[in-house]
């Protein structure tokens, strides 16, 4: 499937998978537009389907991620990969211009992206984390699409079912998304 990155090009990592490891309990990339046109416009990574869309935010938490407010205003597309679902979260934004069930293609509007969630040091950014169920692991890793296991985690988003967090990197270097920084 073809991935882009879900800000206008040209694309700037500000932290790659293993940055966000190191400082972090979840594995994704962030992300700004190094377009010389400023604008913040998000874009689904992927032909797919929103998912679940969250807009209930509130600054004073921006740092608790088991309240989900440090995801800021975020959105969930569903991706189909040959059989496999991949999640990916989109999160940081200021404003969400989709519906839930919108079919969309790569590229599609989602809305905007900004600094609400915990963006104090890194400033207007998007978060992209990855999600795939245990049972599809295998064969996403067998499609070099991730390297297993990835990470289980309970409800990354309010009624989700458990998912595995998995680097993002390898399918977006092989998109030529110039995704560095795998960690050792
Ligand atoms: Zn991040």
């Amino acid at each position: 499937m073809n991935w882009k990155m879900p800000v206008a090009s040209p694309h700037r990592i500000i932290a790659g998978a293993r940055e966000h490891n190191l400082t972090s309990t979840l594995c994704g990339i962030d992300v700004v537009s190094a377009s010389a046109q400023p604008h913040r416009w998000l874009y689904a990574m992927a032909e797919g389907t929103v998912e679940y869309i969250h807009t209930a935010y509130d600054a004073r938490y921006r740092k608790q991620s088991d309240t989900y407010h440090s995801y800021g205003r975020f959105v969930v597309t569903r991706h189909d990969a040959d059989g496999v679902t991949i999640y990916v979260r989109l999160c940081n934004n200021d404003k969400i211009d989709a519906a839930l069930g919108d079919v969309l293609p790569a590229g599609g509007a989602l809305g905007i992206y900004g600094t609400t969630g915990n963006s104090d040091i890194s400033g207007a950014h998007v978060h992209i984390d990855m999600w795939i169920a245990e049972s599809d692991i295998a064969a996403a890793a067998s499609m070099g699409l991730v390297q297993p296991p990835g990470r289980r985690v309970e409800s990354p988003w309010p009624g989700a079912p458990l998912l595995c967090n998995v680097d993002p990197t390898d399918m977006l270097t092989a998109a030529g998304l110039g995704v560095i920084n795998r960690g050792a």
